[in-house]
């Protein structure tokens, strides 16, 4: 809700959830043709659901897939005969245009819901969602033109980080600003997108929790990994991270008031700073940096929400009885949600550009298990498949 109680999107129109579990042989459509998508389409199908991919570029996820769609996001024929074929929707990238999945969640049952895309696509809506939760957040500006960005700059103080609103990830359209920094040059570095500034976090490490909410409301986590980021890119999660209980715990109370705000259904990932100590304890940190924003007490502060399944989370696919995508599958098709339990350790590293030509030797690994994304061309940072190798419990 806004500051006025007021909806963020009007969800009059929306398809709702009142029917039963969505049997085998049901179609589930997925926005988008990623390397989530690819394997949201293979848990689906294991499943026994016939997959319905539909994106305006074919990607990892066609190649997989029953059915496919070619089209535009603002084609309105497509996505009509697209929502007739299918018996539920979801996505597998947040930044789907909200008017697409509008007209689609006016057909069939869109999940997660319209709210948690409108959310997480702006950087602004997010965190000032979050904000009125009263969940910790580095401290932020609104910054729609230079001179916005130079009176932000008077309230926070560098070092701080402009961030367009929309459409930024794994770093991409972001400006580190020191202080001192040219705020003309950071301002053209924004090309006239709407930004947010926020305070730089000095924290101890990053992590992010996965969650799983059914249609009843009822939900369920995975273990949180210590995720190693390279140039802003998620490089390595290692299961079992090193996050004191007590912090763990928190970090997923924080995330389970997030998803019942938004009645969400599906899997959700919240990415979140940990800035050191106990939670709630005499040591609690709950220091993000000199006036970074947080809570007193709290040692965590979240960087944002995501309304999917997560890259960090692919290690549930060899260390859990069912994994992040089976239990997104579930949850949108109203069956059980599956036990999010970690039968083993492991590691999962991603394979970013050219790693990917190391296949033969990675493929010979003995406790190794490759996923290699089909995606023809190798550039640099790209996402190019993971490994994910178990090791003994500890
Ligand atoms: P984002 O696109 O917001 O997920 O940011 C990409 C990466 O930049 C994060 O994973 C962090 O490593 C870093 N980062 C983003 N925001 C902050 C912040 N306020 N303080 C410190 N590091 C940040």
């Amino acid at each position: 809700m806004s500051d006025r109680g007021e909806r963020l999107v009007d969800l009059s129109e929306v398809v709702g959830w009142q029917r039963p579990p969505l049997p085998p042989g049901s179609a589930i459509g997925i926005l988008g043709s990623g390397q989530l998508g690819r394997m949201l389409a293979q848990a689906a199908a294991r499943l026994g659901f016939n997959v319905h991919i539909y994106c305006p570029t074919s990607g990892p996820a066609f190649d997989v897939s029953r059915h496919t769609t070619k089209a535009a996001f603002d084609d309105r024929a497509a996505l009509t005969v697209f929502a007739e074929r299918v018996d539920v929707i979801t996505y597998e990238f947040e930044n789907v245009p909200v008017d697409a999945v509008r007209l689609l969640a006016g057909r069939k049952p869109v999940a997660p819901g319209l709210q948690a895309l409108s959310v997480a696509q702006d950087r602004l809506s997010e965190k000032t969602f979050l904000r009125d939760l009263g969940l910790p957040l580095a401290r932020f500006e609104s910054v729609d033109s230079e001179a916005a960005l130079a009176a932000a700059l008077q309230t926070l103080d560098a070092p701080c980080l402009l961030k367009t609103r929309r459409f930024g990830y794994d770093g991409k359209g972001q400006v580190a600003l020191q202080p001192g920094d040219d705020v003309a040059l950071a301002w053209q570095e924004m090309a006239g997108h709407p930004a947010v500034l926020e305070q730089r976090v000095s924290f101890a490490q990053e992590l992010s929790v996965l969650l799983v909410r059914g249609r009843d409301g009822g939900m369920a986590s995975y273990d949180c990994p210590t995720n190693t980021h390279q140039d802003g890119i998620l490089r390595s999660s290692v299961v079992p991270g090193d996050l004191p209980l007590s912090v763990y715990t928190q970090a997923v109370a924080m995330a389970e008031k997030v998803a019942t705000a938004l009645d969400y259904v599906g899997v959700l990932a919240v990415e979140l700073f940990y800035t050191g100590g106990e939670a709630n304890g005499s040591d609690a940190a709950g220091d993000a940096g000199p006036d970074a924003g947080g809570t007193p007490g709290v040692p965590l502060v979240i960087n944002e929400i995501a309304p999917r399944v997560h890259n960090s989370g692919h290690w549930t696919s060899e260390a859990c009885v069912v994994d992040q995508f089976e239990n997104h599958m579930r949850a949108i098709a109203g069956w059980p949600l599956g036990p999010c339990g970690r039968h083993s350790d492991c590691e999962m590293t991603n394979l970013l550009g050219d790693d990917v030509a190391g296949w033969l030797d990675l493929a010979r690994e003995s406790e190794g298990r490759l996923h290699i994304y089909g995606k023809r061309e190798a550039r640099d940072g790209r996402k190019m498949g993971h490994i994910t190798r178990l090791k003994q419990r500890t």
